[in-house]
């Protein structure tokens, strides 16, 4: 339907509609499996505009039929639910995701995910979660993609894409919401719900450019944070709800509250009870609230006694409203099953396949321990608490997944070797949490008795997700003696972990040949892990997010700033090599962590491949480039080693001198390629003045002239540098 079309009919259906109705559009309930006759009433007297977690296409039908028939008016029902990577064909968590540097599959599963969920009468998914989160210590950084605002920014919009596809209204897309509105991944200390404070600067460079991003992409929603911001919880932050997205951005969907957040706004110490919270809410811009009443108990009343303004109430219901027409529902509300194709079949489960494998980031490989050759071996030990747990393999938030689809790295290393090799499986420890170690002497027997030793670690999938935070981020329970024990063993041991998160993995590293981090790989898992295993494919995820060391370096992300006093080799010295009673000045008065030194375990960007790849030749197009230039910036990227792979080739830029300080490196591009052995090819990205703007003192976006360093490599370690200076014309 056309925009003017519609935006006639909301004029016209608000002028109809009575402040109970209006204010019946601001309200989600939750659904909890149980159509009662109070829900029923409520539907057919307009006094709810959406429902969470209805997930049944009869209930579903049968709810929007009441709203259709019953109310007055027939709204049709918003029904969100949480369609976070997958609905019951699981994907890889979003970080795994996220580790495939690959936004057209990321896309591609998200449509999976799109139509699976509106087969069962979803037209709402609460997704994409694009807070940038750099701190390993908080359970959502699991739904995250990782630390980067350029790669979040590019995946945003493939899920935006795939969720709501070009037309809102075609059967099978569905609304998405971009959250959390904003700021939530700098949580303190990584404890989740907790403050942020974040310089407006830093909140315009780093955290919002993905929400730019999804609202320039058309985003249906966007999901109000938990968090408290600079002061100001983002449930009632005029700043965040109508300076930044409606002022600035022209945003025309609708913002929706976080579970109870709007009832928090007093638990925060920001309203004084429930009817200030609402009115805050409705000032700051928050359309609709989830499942708290603070709307439904005191919006008629703060309207009747002036706090809030009709036309305030008539707008953001006329918001609500637009998307509803734009998903169609006016016309047609139902969904019809039969329509659909059949959930989790064999296409679902391939891009899902296809994902988890390229989500796979080798991290070590001493001599080449991996891939196996299954030719050479006539027994495998598989070991390890993740290695057939079809349930823990698919990561938090699956609430409609089922683990009895799950194929589990045990089933298809048995699928891959068949007959030829003895699989000798000992789970050895009960849970990643276990503590109880008289597993063990049978996991030894049979890796004492095996030519290759396989170990699954990681963690519960209830170990990552909301609320599920950890301050100590090593493997949990018995898993690093365990690992230590086989070890001992002598043979070749090779490590895959399964996380919600970036482990702490020195301690593992050290007694291992071969490690693949396979973060929570969803549905498929097993295959996928199978593949790598034994070289039919090559790994090729790169890591999202950098590694730390030891938890006390966190926060630690590639592109942070030099600072005054940037560490050197040459000023680090290590806290056991420092000489006693040393001169305090003489030693290291660099950025650095005496302990841990400056580096971390891995940086963003880095994965190890079967294959060998090397980059030269880098050439710009111009060392000089004007305000209306663009600039080609190309490298040979070539494959010396003897396996195809895949490779993700990366961009990155830094500016070296700034109106407000610069990070030392950002990914400004990158591309996933495929090269045979002894293939070169080369590769070319092209940048423009607009991508290297910031926004600088007075918070304007601006395009600084001055000089640019530019890297092309395999990650944000990338050594091979050109420079460019951009001038004013
Ligand atoms: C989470 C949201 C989620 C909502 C509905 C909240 O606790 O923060 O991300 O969409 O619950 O389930």
């Amino acid at each position: 339907m056309a925009g003017d079309l519609i935006e006639a009919r909301i004029v016209e259906l608000v002028s109809l509609m009575t402040i109970e109705e209006k204010i019946g559009q601001m309200i989600q309930t939750h659904y909890a499996g149980e159509v009662s006759a109070d829900m029923r009433g409520n539907i057919a007297a307009g006094r709810v505009g959406s429902l969470l977690n209805v997930v049944d296409a009869d209930v579903a039908n049968e709810l929007q039929r009441i709203a259709a028939d019953e109310s007055r008016l027939g709204i049709p029902l918003l029904l969100a639910r949480d369609v976070i990577h997958g609905f019951r064909t699981i994907l890889p968590i979003p970080l795994g995701q996220a580790a495939t540097w690959n936004p057209e599959l990321v896309e591609r599963g998200t449509r999976v995910a799109a139509l699976e969920a509106a087969k069962a009468g979803v037209n709402w998914a609460l997704a994409p979660m694009i807070d940038i989160s750099r701190d390993p210590r908080w359970g959502r950084i699991a739904e995250s993609f990782g630390e980067d605002p350029y790669l979040t920014t590019r995946f945003a919009v493939a899920m935006v894409e795939g969720y709501q596809g070009d037309d809102l209204s075609a059967p099978g897309t569905i609304a998405a919401s971009a959250k959390h509105f904003a700021g939530y991944g700098a949580s303190e200390a990584g404890r989740d719900y907790n403050t942020t404070n974040i310089p407006e600067n830093e909140l315009r460079n780093v955290y919002l450019p993905p929400f730019k991003a999804a609202v320039d992409a058309g985003v249906a929603t966007l999901m109000a944070s938990f968090s408290d911001l600079n002061g100001v919880p983002a449930s009632g932050n005029r700043f965040l709800m109508q300076d930044i997205l409606r002022d600035e951005w022209d945003f025309d969907g609708f913002v929706v509250s976080d579970w109870d957040s709007i009832d928090q706004l007093t638990d925060h110490g920001f309203a004084a009870d429930g009817r200030d919270a609402a009115r805050k809410a409705v000032t700051a811009g928050v359309n609709m609230e989830m499942v708290s009443r603070t709307y439904a108990q005191h919006l008629a009343q703060l309207v009747e006694d002036g706090e809030v303004g009709i036309e305030r109430i008539d707008q953001l219901v006329g918001e609500i409203l637009r998307i509803k027409f734009d998903l169609g529902l006016f016309e047609n509300p139902y969904t019809d099953p039969a329509e659909f194709p059949p959930l989790a079949n064999d296409e679902h489960l391939s891009v899902a396949r296809e994902a988890a494998l390229q989500s796979l980031v080798l991290l070590q490989n001493e001599g080449s321990a991996l891939p196996l050759d299954a030719n050479e071996l006539n027994s495998i030990a598989v070991i390890g608490p993740l290695s057939d747990d079809p349930y823990e393999q698919l990561g938090t938030w699956i609430f409609d997944g089922d683990p009895a689809l799950s194929q589990t790295p045990l089933q298809a290393i048995r699928e891959s070797v068949g007959d030829r090799v003895d699989v000798n499986f000992v789970r050895a420890l009960e849970t990643s949490r276990s503590v109880d170690t008289g597993g063990f002497a049978e996991a030894l027997a049979a890796a004492r008795a095996s030519d290759a030793v396989v170990v699954f670690l990681g963690e519960e999938s209830i170990l990552s997700g909301e609320a599920h935070s950890r301050a100590d981020i090593d493997l949990p329970g018995a898993q690093v003696e365990l690992v230590r024990a086989l070890r001992e063993t002598g043979k070749p041991v090779v490590a895959f972990i399964l996380a919600g998160r970036p482990l702490t993995i020195q301690n593992v590293l050290e007694h291992v040949d071969a490690l693949v981090y396979a973060w929570h790989p969803g549905t498929m898992g097993g295959p996928a892990i199978a593949d790598v295993l034994f070289g039919v494919e090559s790994p090729s995820g790169k890591l999202p997010v950098t590694f730390p060391r030891l938890v006390g370096q966190i926060p630690i992300y590639y592109a942070h700033k030099n600072t005054g006093k940037p560490a050197t080799p040459e000023t680090y010295v290590h806290i056991d090599d420092l000489p006693v009673r040393g001169a305090q000045a003489a030693f290291g008065m660099t950025s650095h962590h005496l302990d841990a030194g400056y580096t971390p375990l891995f940086p963003f960007g880095f994965g190890l491949s079967y294959a060998q790849f090397t980059y030269s030749d880098i050439e710009l197009s111009r060392s000089t480039v004007g305000m209306s230039d663009s600039l080609t910036i190309q490298a040979v990227v070539t494959n010396a080693g003897d396996a195809g792979a895949d490779e993700v080739v990366q961009l990155y830029v830094r500016d070296l001198v700034g109106d407000v300080t610069r990070p030392v490196k950002e990914l400004k591009g990158f591309r996933r390629i495929r090269l045979q052995p002894g293939e070169s090819r080369t590769i070319s990205f092209a940048l423009t003045p607009l991508d290297l703007a910031f926004y600088g003192q007075d918070m304007e976006l601006m395009i600084e002239p001055g000089e640019f360093h530019v890297w092309v490599g395999g990650s944000s370690d990338a050594d091979l540098q050109a420079s460019f200076t951009l001038i004013a014309e």
